[in-house]
């Protein structure tokens, strides 16, 4: 990237809303974890970026890119959290602007879901729920390719998803959720407050994956506990940051390049993320952008497929 771009980029995160740290004696660790469930990654696209691309830092260091979906194996059945890309990620690029293809990259670089879970001997049909952090396109691209899940979503996000119909409306793609439309839930956080977040909800009531409220990025955006076998929570926090950089510094996205629904809500939303990550080592937070984050967990399958 060039030096004027990387100052411009500079100059403008310097103007972003502020990050608000929340004091980390109030992210009490929760006596329990949870039931602990396998959890593999299934990745769809991974690429080498420039990191200022993804965080409002003038920086020349490498950005490990990665879009990918999450397989809890659960006792119920098969979990997916952010199903990424369909069948048809080729023609939903299409969808948009020039200027949108050329910031997601070409489809031959992307995968989709139900290709990458085969080549895992993972059956796209024995999927039971699907979660989703947030529904831009990029992270429910895949709904309609696991016909037998039941598609969980928290109220906020998925109100704000009916309100929008362009064909690529503010990141999202309303067809994407018609192709599941029969099998849409709504769920709201009437769970406890848990490590700094105001309620959760617990998804099958044992504490194996608990959603909690994140919103900023998007109004309903959720962040997922998810209870390892090694004891750890993993904690998916979908695009509030779209590196572990964005968190460690606390820094927001590139403004140039950012989509974010209310971007101070997206600055709280981060100093909760930065207090956690700093009072909570054992929290393993994986932004949905990170391929190093990503691949701190397994591979579906055992090998790695990019
Ligand atoms: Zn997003």
């Amino acid at each position: 990237m060039r030096p004027l771009v990387i100052t411009l980029v500079g100059a403008v995160a310097a103007c972003s809303p502020p990050i608000t740290i929340p004091d980390g004696t109030a992210l009490t660790p929760r006596g329990s974890t949870g039931r602990a469930v396998e959890v593999c990654v299934l990745m769809q696209e991974r690429s080498v970026r420039a990191r200022a691309m993804g965080v409002a830092e003038a920086s020349l260091a490498p950005w490990d890119y990665g879009i990918a979906s999450i397989l809890v194996r659960h006792p119920s059945g098969l979990v997916v959290i952010d199903p990424a890309f369909g069948v048809n990620v080729a023609k939903d690029l299409l969808l948009g602007p020039k200027l949108f293809a050329l910031a997601m990259g070409p489809a031959r670089d992307k995968r989709p879901l139900v290709e990458v879970m085969r080549a895992a001997n993972v059956d796209p049909a024995e999927v039971r729920v699907a979660l989703a952090t947030h529904v831009h396109w990029d992270h429910v691209g895949a709904l309609g390719d696991v016909p037998n899940a039941k598609v969980l979503l928290a109220r906020a996000e998925l109100e704000w998803a009916r309100t929008l119909s362009r064909s690529l409306d503010e990141g999202v793609m309303p067809h994407h959720l018609a192709r599941a439309k029969a099998r849409l839930a709504r769920y709201d956080f009437t769970g406890p407050a848990r490590d700094g977040f105001p309620a959760s909800f617990d998804v099958f009531g044992d504490g194996a994956i608990v959603a909690v409220p994140l919103p900023g990025h998007t109004p309903g955006s959720t962040a997922f506990f998810v209870s390892l076998p090694d004891g750890r929570q993993a904690l998916f926090t979908g695009d509030t940051s779209w590196t572990m950089r964005g968190v460690e510094a606390p820094a927001h996205k590139n403004p140039l390049a950012r989509l974010d629904h209310d971007v101070e809500r997206t600055g709280q939303a981060l100093g909760l993320l930065h207090a956690l990550h700093a009072s909570r080592p054992d929290v393993l937070i994986i932004p949905a952008h990170d391929a190093a984050a990503l691949e701190q967990l397994p591979p579906c399958g055992g090998a790695k497929s990019w």
